[in-house]
């Protein structure tokens, strides 16, 4: 029988830790006065704050306490094809002629200016999104910056990066970006387009439109030529406006694996080169030599961090049965001190989730694993009254087969199998038809080689899990999606090589 653990209800928005109930943290939060946030914001075409043609507005909320932040502008079609005329005129009147060592130094300052305003990014982030600020402090805004480093080092060097082939922009890049790493996204797109010297129309999500406008007005801020960059807010149909405009010449995409098939059906046959960044669904393995505590720990922050809004969340555990039962006891203890709340606090671990409809996903997702037979355990925390909240939930009992174990929730929910030997672990774990990142744990060497030759993710990471660095591509293989960003393979779907 599924067993579910009763919650207490509780009206206070302090969360307490559970387990030890003689101290807990006080709150920390940090002040939204260090960031300004206007109550409209306009669409940044050519350099310039342009009203939208569609003269629509939506609002983006707090996911936190459902309350209004600001309104942005959503762009139409006409809006769109604004947006790529500027782009495609800045390309050819000043971008591409512009010798790689000035295109680098617009992007140095970017990088900076990120740097220099590093504190209101994150607390925007945070706001829009509903993640930690801890997370959007210590991760998404210096990961975003150093980004931009990264690639702005790379665009006078690229006869190095490619020795013997002439290196060349394609031209207007349209890029479309999704909510749950919203800054770090138009990093990843924006900062190697623009240092191999193509211009950029960047679409952000409808739920988390504010880093990306707040980049736009440090763009605005770093002269960029006009159009280099124009960044636009709306929901699906810009995308779709994007994807379909007949004068881009190349889409990037990050986003689920269902609008992935569609560009793709709708660029085939057209001269347009595209990157799909989509779903997953991680294997994260543990073997019983692996050191379990920190094991532990690796699996907490592969699935609870960022509420699970990570495509290469470590989403299916598989424990070798040996250790299973105490592993699972630990996961168990350790969810149950997690700090679930306010998402400025810097003490929370866990913050809102992105949006009611993505609510209701991970809530379909934990009555289908209950319906399938697994065993479902959540922590007891207290849940603020206001906003859209999950508790780190995990799944025992779990079958390969099981929906919980195949598709993507995108929440707080870990689902846990178990294994005896290398290739039954080997043959589960590439039994998905995703294929985007796994994590490893073991205190072998030859079998974290063993492993990685053999399973069938883009990244896998050994011994810990979550770890990112500019310099090391990223993507997926099958339903995951292709093409790489990141590194100096990152460069590639902006260029063409020619002999
Ligand atoms: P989504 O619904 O596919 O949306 C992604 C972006 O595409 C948003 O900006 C969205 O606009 C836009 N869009 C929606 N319909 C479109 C269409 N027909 N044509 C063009 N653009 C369209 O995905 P999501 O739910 O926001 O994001 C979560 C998904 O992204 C997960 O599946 C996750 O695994 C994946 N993801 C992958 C990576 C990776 O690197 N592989 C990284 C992060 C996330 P609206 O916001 O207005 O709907
Ligand atoms: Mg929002």
């Amino acid at each position: 029988m599924p067993v579910t653990k009763k919650k207490p209800v509780k009206k206070s928005n302090t969360i307490k830790l559970k387990f030890d109930t003689s101290w807990s943290y006080d709150p920390a939060p940090e002040s939204k006065s260090a960031a300004t946030i206007k109550p409209q914001y306009d669409l940044f075409i050519n350099g310039e704050w342009q009203k939208p043609l569609s003269n629509k507005y939506f609002a983006t909320i707090n996911p936190a306490n459902e309350e209004k932040l600001s309104e942005v502008a959503e762009a139409n079609t006409a809006d769109v094809d604004k947006a790529v005329k500027a782009a495609r005129n800045a390309y050819e009147k000043y971008w591409k002629k512009m010798p790689a060592r000035e295109r680098a130094k617009y992007v140095f300052r970017i990088a900076r200016m990120v740097q220099e305003k590093a504190r209101e990014l994150a607390i925007i982030e945070t706001l829009d999104g509903g993640k930690p600020i801890r997370e959007s402090r210590d991760f998404d805004v210096p990961t975003a910056a150093n980004h931009f480093f990264y690639y702005a080092g790379w665009a006078d060097k690229l006869e190095y990066a490619f020795p013997n082939r002439k290196a060349e922009a394609l031209g207007v890049a349209g890029q479309i970006i999704p909510w749950n790493f919203p800054l770090l996204m138009a990093a990843w797109k924006i900062a190697p387009a623009i240092s191999t010297g193509n211009t950029v129309v960047l679409k952000t999500a409808e739920t988390t439109p504010l880093t990306a406008l707040k980049l736009a007005e440090i763009i605005e801020e770093a002269d960029l030529p006009p159009g280099v960059v124009n960044i636009i807010t709306g929901a699906g149909e810009t995308g779709a406006a994007i994807v379909n405009h007949p004068d881009i010449n190349k889409i990037a995409f990050t986003g689920s694996t269902d609008v992935g098939k569609i560009i793709q059906r709708a660029v085939a046959g057209t001269h347009k080169k595209v990157t799909l960044e989509l779903g997953g669904k991680a294997a994260n393995i543990i073997f019983e030599d692996a050191p379990i505590d920190q094991a532990v720990e690796g699996v907490i922050n592969g699935i609870y961090f960022n509420q699970g809004h990570v495509c290469c969340a470590g989403s299916r555990l598989y424990v070798q049965e040996s250790v299973a039962k105490q592993v699972i006891r630990k996961l168990k203890d350790r969810i149950e001190s997690l700090i679930v709340g306010d998402p400025l606090d810097k003490n929370t671990d866990i913050g809102a989730i992105n949006s009611r409809s993505q609510l209701e996903t991970i809530q379909k997702y934990l009555k289908i694993g209950k319906q399938e037979g697994a065993e479902m355990y959540e922590s007891s925390c207290p849940l603020p009254k206001k906003g859209f909240w999950c508790r780190p939930t995990l799944f025992t009992n779990v079958a390969q087969s099981n929906r919980i174990a195949q598709e993507e929730i995108f929440g707080p929910v870990l689902s846990i199998l178990t294994f005896r030997t290398d290739d039954e672990v080997i043959e589960k774990a590439n039994n998905s038809p995703y294929g985007l990142s796994a994590g490893v744990w073991t205190d072998k060497g030859s079998k974290i080689f063993n492993m990685t030759r053999r399973m069938r993710a883009g990244v896998i990471w050994a011994n810990t899990f979550n770890k990112f660095d500019p310099s090391s591509p990223f993507g997926g293989y099958k339903e995951s999606g292709f093409g790489r960003e990141g590194g100096l393979h990152g460069l590639l779907p902006y260029l063409s090589l020619k002999v």
